[in-house]
């Protein structure tokens, strides 16, 4: 059995510079305002604050190379990933 993860943006912290967005267009996309928001597993924008997703199996590694381009720390992601 695998481990679901879930993903969800503080859109107070988001400066909009996109890198979730292009490492992970399943997962992640902007909405009008210009912040990022999750999309759920039939591809709508979930616009409330702070939402959260299932993170599909086959965008983990993108979600999680998103996260370290952001400069999350691994040890923060609980997740491992060999790349
Ligand atoms: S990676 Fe996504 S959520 Fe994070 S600041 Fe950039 S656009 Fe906002």
């Amino acid at each position: 059995m695998t481990a679901q993860h879930r993903v969800w943006i503080d859109q107070d912290l988001c400066t909009g510079d996109g890198i979730c967005v292009q490492e992970a267009r399943d997962v992640f996309e902007f909405d009008i305002d210009g912040l990022a928001y999750v999309k759920n597993a039939d591809g709508e924008l979930l616009t409330a604050t702070a939402a959260q997703t299932d993170v599909p199996a086959g965008a983990l590694v993108e979600v999680v190379e998103a996260a370290r381009l952001r400069g999350v720390d691994e040890e923060d992601l609980g997740v491992e990933i060999g790349f």
